[in-house]
């Protein structure tokens, strides 16, 4: 029998220094290396329960298995997507072409996008992430997921995601969330969530 591929921990097309002042070596490198690992080892480790429950014909709790499963695969899409809509400062700016356009149309001004995405990732009830999503109708779209995979709209793209777990900042911004968004905005890769329009 074929063995499945496992997920795996993504390497950061950066190093952990290159986000400072606006996120701290340490904070990026446990975020990476210890959170984020946390859940592809929690994906994996549903995997192999499930093939042995499969294999050996022996009864699971589907219901807390998916939970867990849809959380832990969640967790590692997303992180792997907010690695790589974040930039060092010196390439970062406001979005241009396509994008722009389509945040002018939506929102009015980027300004407004701006506001409005910051109060999502300001309101997460709980735990979980801002993200900017784009409609099946090519509209722009604010999800506000808790935790990893809740209040998702099915088929959306995802253009950015912000992780406001509180261990995305608890280093260098405590329990200052607000101090944290600002910081986001000097460190978006663009032209990554540009592309992601298709
Ligand atoms: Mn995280």
């Amino acid at each position: 029998m074929e063995v499945s591929k496992l997920y795996s921990l993504p390497k950061l097309n950066y190093d952990y220094k290159d986000l400072v002042p606006y996120l701290s070596e340490q904070q990026l490198t446990i975020h990476h290396q210890k959170h984020h690992q946390a859940y592809v080892n929690g994906a994996n480790a549903i995997f192999e329960k499930l093939d042995k429950a499969r294999k050996d014909g022996t009864d699971i709790d589907i219901k807390s298995t998916l939970k867990e499963l849809s959380f832990n695969i969640g967790g590692h899409l997303l992180h792997s997507l907010f690695w790589d809509n974040l930039t060092p400062a010196a390439k970062s700016g406001k979005p241009g072409g396509m994008l722009s356009d389509s945040i002018n149309k939506e929102f009015g001004s980027f300004e407004r996008f701006k506001k409005e995405f910051s109060q999502a990732a300001m309101s997460v009830e709980g735990s979980g992430w801002a993200a900017l999503s784009f409609s099946e109708q090519d509209r722009p779209i604010i999800m506000q997921i808790e935790k990893h995979n809740m209040n998702v709209y099915p088929t959306f793209k995802i253009l950015m995601v912000l992780d406001v777990f509180e261990h995305a900042y608890y280093i260098d911004y405590k329990n200052d969330r607000a101090k944290f968004v600002e910081a986001f905005w000097n460190i978006v890769n663009w032209d990554e969530v540009e592309k992601r329009m298709g």
